[in-house]
């Protein structure tokens, strides 16, 4: 199983660097920014496996950032540990309402958070799941967020992840943009079309790196296919 990649929001630099080493051991890759500005930089960027979110945060606060995430279809599936200095019950309550999927109050042992963030990757399934996709030379590994071609693994933003993972579901017909953008993005989410265009035309930069640009196709005035007949 490859690595599960963290990311820590934390404002409070002495906790932010405590996290980063406590986590950075076994099979995590930890990532770890003061806001949630940079978090959401961060999430666009590279595929996260589970967020460590600080409840109190300059800017966006953590149970803002957590709402928004749950709300968007592209990371309602990303599981959230929320942090937080306070013991309230009814701040407990809230957290969970909102989606987060566990709660740990501030002080706590990294040991412990380390045992609920595997319990929760298990309870989510992100630990022993082996979902493969394939086509072609092609394998979408849905489980660890991974995407290989001819056995070398690719560097895929989320996005890009979602649309493959549409694509290999769907090979060999024609799309349309709007088609792709409720497929993908669902219909919740107000996005142009050409946004669209800017993923696939990222998806096949991934693609030409394998020399495979071609399995995406344009039908002109109607959309896009991937095929691996041209
Ligand atoms: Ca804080």
């Amino acid at each position: 199983m490859s690595n599960l990649n963290i990311l820590v929001v934390e404002d409070e630099e002495a906790i932010r660097e405590m996290l980063l080493m406590a986590l950075s051991q076994g099979d995590l890759n930890v990532t770890a920014v003061g806001s949630a500005e940079e978090a959401l930089r961060i999430l666009a960027d590279i595929n996260v496996d589970l967020l460590v979110l600080d409840w109190v945060l300059p800017g966006i606060s953590g149970v803002e950032l957590a709402r928004r995430l749950k709300n968007d279809s592209l990371y309602k599936q990303l599981p959230i540990i929320l942090l937080t200095a306070r013991g309230e019950e009814a701040d407990k309550i809230r957290g969970l309402e909102i989606g987060a999927d566990d709660y740990m109050t501030k002080p706590f042992s990294p040991k412990e958070l380390i045992a609920r963030i595997k319990a929760v990757m298990r309870r989510t399934g992100k630990l022993g799941e082996s979902g493969q996709l394939t086509y072609g030379d092609l394998v979408l590994d849905i489980g660890q967020h991974r995407l290989s071609i001819a056995g070398k693994g690719m560097d895929v933003s989320p996005t890009e992840f979602k649309l493959m993972q549409f694509f290999m579901t769907n090979p060999d017909k024609v799309f349309s943009r709007t088609h792709l953008l409720d497929q993908v993005w669902g219909r919740s989410v107000y996005i142009e079309e050409r946004t669209v265009d800017v993923h696939i035309r990222r998806l096949r930069k991934i693609l030409a790196e394998q020399g495979r640009e071609e399995m995406i196709q344009t039908v002109r005035g109607f959309g896009y296919r991937f095929s691996i007949t041209g």
